[in-house]
Parts: structure tokens; C-alpha cells; sequence
């Protein structure tokens, strides 16, 4: 029997070990729009994230080894991430955007197309002000937080998704 592959978390925190640049997060009308990143694209070798004077979470989307049962976010054997997009979102776009993480994307293997038309939206972190989130508080860990990932169509007033 062959192993399952590594599959990667689209939504994973920017100081994970493993964690590579996978969008950026443009605001358009008040509206969160992640445009994705080329492959290999990196951020700068002197980045600091103190300078972006913003969470890295809220501006910026990085992908990492999905943790599989590791994750506080696991559910049912899968992501309960995915599976909490899925149900409370809308889609935002009408075709798949380019995205070079689809080979190997967590959310794409589990839900397909349906992941990618609503992904745009979702940012890893909101402001306080908004009890959204959409990445464990940790790289991986047990602790399973009330309020899950919460893509947010508005940063400053996003919506929440509960797992
Ligand atoms: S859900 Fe789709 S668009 Fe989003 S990171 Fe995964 S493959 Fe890319």
C-alpha cells in the first residue's frame, strides 16, 4: 500500500520553519484578494516583520507541510479548515485562480475546485477586532481554538467561521 503524499496548508502561520510565500493579500473595496505568488517566489533575505507594521498574516498568505492529525485543526480525518470554508463561504471568483500549490494544496485534495473559488478571501490572521482566524496559533498543536479559520471578505469586519 503506497503513503499518502505530504499535502501542504494554504493558510499556515508566517513563521512556521517550513513556511513559503503564497499570496498576497490586496484590499479592493474594502474586500481581502489574495493574488497568488509565482512559484519560488520568496520574500526578501533582510525581511523584518516588525517593518510591515502588520501582522504578516493579515497582508500576506504562506503555505507549509500540512501536520495532518498533528494540527489542532484536524477534524474527522481532514482538515476542518477546508471543510469550515467550504460550508460558510461563498465563492468569490468563477474559475480556479493560478495557483501553484494546487499539486500538492490540503484544501484542493480534500474539497477540489470548490476550495480554490473561495480561497481568494481567506486571510490567515484578521485584526483583533475581528475574531477571525484561519491558521492554528501554533505550526502544530493540539489546542483546537473555538473560532476557526476565518477567511474574511472585510479585514476590519470579517466574517467568522466555527468549525
Ligand atoms: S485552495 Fe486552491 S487556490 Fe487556495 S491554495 Fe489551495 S489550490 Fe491554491
Amino acid at each position: 500500500m503506497s503513503e499518502e503524499p505530504q499535502l501542504d496548508c494554504p493558510s499556515a502561520p508566517f513563521d512556521h520553519p517550513e513556511a513559503k510565500l503564497l499570496g498576497v493579500v490586496l484590499e479592493e473595496d474594502g474586500e481581502a484578494q489574495v493574488a497568488y505568488t509565482h512559484k519560488g517566489a520568496e520574500l526578501p533575505d533582510d525581511f523584518d516583520a516588525d517593518e510591515l507594521g502588520i501582522d504578516p498574516g493579515h497582508a500576506l498568505r504562506f503555505s507549509a507541510p500540512c501536520a495532518n492529525s498533528g494540527c489542532g485543526q484536524w477534524r474527522d480525518g481532514g482538515c476542518g479548515l477546508g471543510k469550515a470554508i467550504l460550508e460558510q463561504l461563498q465563492p468569490v471568483v468563477d474559475v480556479a485562480p493560478a495557483c501553484t500549490l494546487r499539486a500538492t494544496c490540503r484544501w484542493f485534495a480534500e474539497n477540489g475546485t470548490q476550495s480554490c473559488l473561495r480561497c481568494p478571501q481567506v486571510t490567515t490572521k484578521a485584526p483583533s477586532s475581528a475574531s477571525v482566524r484561519v491558521a492554528p496559533r501554533t505550526p502544530i498543536g493540539p489546542q483546537r481554538p473555538s473560532l476557526i479559520p476565518s477567511p474574511t471578505q472585510r479585514p476590519g469586519s470579517g466574517a467568522t467561521v466555527h468549525a
